[in-house]
């Protein structure tokens, strides 16, 4: 198969880098990482046994903001394609992972004659993006990506919005190992309780996700504020902006409100997930806006815990039947609190649901069938 060299902006672990950690270690193609950014991806991947280097770019563009914004950026940006050309001479592919990946992996594969997958992690519209830099990453994408991977239908719909172009889009979801949210954590369950002081019997509602306000995690505080015998573990950090760490403050403020004081518990970003989700009893996903997949929702279901989340974007694809979980409008308090205390009056359906819901992730998210579809997308390209 093609040798792939791999752009990604972030060096955090966040959904888009998880994936694609899957993706460069076992597509089965020669592959070299590049992150504009240090992090703990850099880690992650070496242990992983993925080659990977660090090449710092100080781009200055914010997802909201334009891409010029700053005096230094265009010399930055050119500074960037001109190293990542040199390294991707030895390889028969660039696959941009996150939208300035596209921006500089767009510039560099023009130049050098070479195809360019760009996997889209992102849903192009005005509720994430500014105008301008829909207009900056679409218009790149349609000229230059050899084939467009999207996350989701929803994060496909937006693009094809913006472009008109379907011919070269591919809907793949994210894919999972699996193995580790299949063990037997029955036992554990009470312990984990113990360590992490939270009482055999209280409610427990969790939220996984970096702490990012359009993840919504007041949403659920909100709704938990009058259920004094629910206990919210909030899990993940802020990731990326000062904006991120603003809402973390606000966040642990609400959460020491007299109606909440003890009963929230915050753990920062965690590498133990199947051990959180299976101690917990129902798993929500608050985004305010279209979520572009949920990956969390998925490991919810493989866990097999009842799961709740936003009616939206790519969550509203993998729920895609009330038989295996709960919809509600995004950013709706009461109806969150509703459908959470039909789960807490009814565990024997919400048993059912979730051994339904853990039934039909494993037919459609395994990380096999997922990497034989992305093969199938990089083979067109080089073919
Ligand atoms: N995650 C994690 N530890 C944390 C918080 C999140 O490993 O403390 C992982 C989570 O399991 C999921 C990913 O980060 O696989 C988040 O992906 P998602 O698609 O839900 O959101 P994104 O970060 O892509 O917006």
């Amino acid at each position: 198969m093609a040798s792939i060299l791999y752009l990604d902006q972030s060096g955090q672990l966040g959904g888009a880098e998880l994936m694609l950690a899957e993706i460069a270690r076992q597509v089965g193609a020669p592959a070299h990482v590049i992150l504009f950014d240090d992090g703990p991806f850099v880690a992650f991947l070496e242990q992983l046994g993925v080659s990977v280097q660090v090449e710092r770019a100080r781009l200055g563009v914010t997802k909201s903001g334009g891409w010029f914004a700053s005096a230094n950026a265009v010399p930055a940006l050119l500074q960037q394609v001109r190293t990542i050309v040199r390294h991707a001479r030895r390889f028969d592919l660039i696959y941009a992972n996150t939208s300035k990946a596209l921006v500089v992996g767009a510039l560099a594969a023009a130049y050098l004659r070479k195809p360019l997958v760009y996997h889209l992690h992102d849903i192009l519209d005005e509720s994430h993006f500014s105008q301008m830099n829909i207009r900056v990453l679409t218009s790149l994408a349609r000229r230059f990506a050899t084939r467009v991977i999207a996350n989701s239908q929803a994060t496909a719909d937006a693009f094809v919005a913006a472009t008109g172009d379907r011919s070269r889009v591919d809907v793949i979801y994210n894919g999972f190992d699996i193995a580790p949210f299949l063990a037997d954590q029955s036992d554990k369950r009470v312990a984990t309780r113990g360590i992490l002081d939270t009482e055999r019997n209280s409610f427990v509602t969790i939220v996984v996700g970096r702490i990012a306000r359009w993840k919504g995690q007041h949403v659920l505080l909100e709704a938990a504020r009058s259920q004094k015998d629910w206990t919210v573990w909030i899990v993940g950090d802020a990731l990326f902006t000062e904006e991120d760490m603003q809402y973390q403050r606000e966040l642990k403020e609400i959460a020491s409100t007299d109606d909440l004081v003890g009963r929230v518990k915050f753990f920062g970003f965690r590498e133990d997930l199947p051990t959180l989700y299976a101690a917990a009893d129902v798993v929500v996903h608050c985004s305010t806006a279209p979520e572009p997949f949920g990956r969390v929702i998925v490991e919810a279901m493989l866990s097999a815990r009842p799961v709740v989340a936003s009616n939206a974007g790519g969550a509203k694809e993998i729920i895609r039947s009330d038989a295996i979980g709960w919809l509600v409008a995004p950013g709706d308090v009461d109806a969150l609190r509703e459908t959470l205390l039909e789960i807490k009056r009814n565990p024997v359906l919400a048993d059912l649901r979730a051994q339904a819901g853990r039934f039909d992730a494993l037919s459609r998210f395994s990380i096999d069938t997922i990497l034989g579809q992305i093969r199938t997308s990089v083979e067109k390209c080089v073919s």
